[in-house]
């Protein structure tokens, strides 16, 4: 092994005696794909060229979970990869975490990533280095930071977003010959990077084993092939777009600090589930516990579970879920529904549907998987338990689109909404993947609230590089 397991009290002590850059795995033994990526970090460790400035090490995050709160650790899913200062001054705060990258990756993209972060922090810095670990990069950062604002000569886009979408978009417009930049996010991958086998993406599908692919060897095959065809991947955050109407380049996008500027944008920045927000449910994601009846409700054919929730999705997934499934229960924690009337009377008149009203899960059974749930009664306060196989969620989603919050239109719970989907008086374009904002492009669960799939995100991603394409053309 060439990485060190850390304790708590070994993380404590370093950041009181060392001034090292480190990156941190958080990991568990419970987390399959934390298992799949420990030799690809081992073989990092071994192999990477900042031997003396990076140091390698993993920590369980079952304990330490307190490291969100006390450090600035954002960790949403697991494994979780962060480049780390430390100064010897006894504090930690999340001002020492320079990138951070969740998923699986490749031994290729984990170079890639710290190249990236050590030459942009210090140009002069070849990939050969054996410098002494004590340079302060941060001053160099932070002037390059102050000063930059990049400008291109080809006809440039950026993607935001990683996920089904922008990698699709991203294939397109590099083979379009468009300068194409995605920014990746803190979920590179995207919401695919979260669940194992996927069966329902075409292609993606061996013949042999008769088994799909698993969720990040699919994302991580669709940033190499974009990539191949001379995409960047940069793996940061986009904080907000400044539009200036009269500039020769149009968009410049806020990358905490640093400024680009770019002739389109699309963004394609997905939506994330709601979860319960019970303790410890973040072990069970994919193991008993889900988000999406349609990704995996093939998997419960003759099972008992539940669907939680009170609206239109919660009724159409526990009625999609009867098709395989035994028995479905539907746990609300009130009496009334939000669902619409017919969506509610469909689920009522279904055999196989029992709806379990007042109640409210506030924990889960089972070790590895799920095997039922614990439910406190909203009226009497009393707690039971049910046995189940599998529990799906099913109380919303929430775009990710704070960062155009009063730039862009978007409906009442936050999806942004393309010419395609507003009423005909109301367009302004006929690229139906356009923003109101000539330029800005929309693509994937970021705009889609009825199909959320990878392949959908995929083709609207296709579709909105296809549009950006054409439109840059008519600029010229
Ligand atoms: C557990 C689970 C299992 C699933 N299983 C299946 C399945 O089997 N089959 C299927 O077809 N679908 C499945 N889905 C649904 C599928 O994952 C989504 O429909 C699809 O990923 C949507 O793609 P997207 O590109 O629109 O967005 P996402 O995949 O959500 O990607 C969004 C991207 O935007 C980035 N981002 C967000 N904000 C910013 C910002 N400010 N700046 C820069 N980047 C940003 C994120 O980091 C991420 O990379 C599953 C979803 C989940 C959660």
């Amino acid at each position: 092994m060439n990485y060190n397991t850390l304790e708590d009290k070994d993380f404590i002590n370093l950041i009181s005696t060392s001034s090292d850059y480190y990156v941190i795995m958080f990991g568990a033994s419970w987390c399959g794909p934390c298992q799949i990526m420990k030799p690809v970090y081992d073989e990092l460790a071994t192999s990477h060229k900042y031997q003396k400035l990076v140091k390698f090490v993993y920590l369980d995050r079952d304990t330490t979970r307190h490291y969100n709160q006390d450090y600035g650790f954002e960790i949403p899913t697991i494994p979780r990869f962060f480049l780390v200062k430390f100064e010897a001054n006894g504090i930690f705060s999340h001002f020492n975490i320079k990138i951070s990258f969740g998923g699986s990756q490749s031994l290729d993209s984990f170079n890639q990533k710290l190249d990236d972060y050590f030459s942009i922090s210090n140009p002069q810095k070849n990939a050969n280095t054996t410098e002494s670990p004590n340079i302060d990069f941060s001053e160099i950062t932070n002037t390059l930071t102050n000063m930059n604002t990049i400008t291109h000569k080809k006809p440039t886009v950026a993607i935001i977003g990683s996920g089904p979408s922008g990698l699709t978009a991203a294939i397109y417009t590099a083979r379009a010959e468009l300068e194409t930049t995605i920014y990746t996010g803190l979920e590179p991958g995207g919401q695919l990077t979260t669940t194992t086998e996927i069966e329902n993406f075409p292609g993606a599908w061996d013949a042999t084993t008769k088994a799909g692919m698993m969720g990040p060897d699919l994302m991580q095959l669709m940033q190499k092939q974009a990539e191949h065809f001379g995409a960047k991947s940069v793996l940061t955050e986009i904080r907000g777009i400044e539009i200036d109407d009269k500039a020769e380049t149009k968009f410049t996008l806020d990358i905490g600090g640093k400024k680009e500027k770019f002739d389109a944008v699309i963004i394609a920045s997905g939506a994330s589930a709601k979860y319960l927000g019970i303790a410890g449910e973040e072990k069970f994601v994919g193991k008993g516990y889900h988000t999406c009846a349609t990704c995996d409700g093939f998997f419960y054919r003759g099972k008992i579970i539940a669907v939680i929730g009170g609206g239109d999705s919660a009724m159409e997934e526990a009625n999609f879920l009867t098709k395989f499934a035994e028995k479905v229960y539907l746990i609300h924690r009130r009496e009334e529904f939000r669902a619409s009337k017919i969506m509610l009377e469909r689920a009522r008149e279904n055999p196989k549907i029992e709806f379990v009203l007042n109640k409210a899960p506030i924990d889960f059974m089972g070790d590895e998987e799920v095997t039922g749930l614990v439910l406190k009664d909203s009226i009497t306060s009393q707690t039971s338990e049910l046995n189940l196989d599998g529990v799906f969620v099913a109380i919303g989603h929430i775009p990710n689109t704070g960062f155009v919050k009063g730039q862009l239109s978007m409906d009442e719970t936050g999806y942004l909404i393309p010419q395609a989907k507003r009423p005909p008086e109301e367009r302004t374009s006929h690229y139906g993947t356009m923003s109101e904002i000539p330029g800005i492009f929309i693509a994937g669960d970021v705009e889609d609230k009825t199909y959320r799939q990878a392949i959908t995100a995929a083709g609207g991603g296709c579709k909105a590089a296809m549009d950006t394409e054409k439109w840059l053309a008519d600029q010229e």
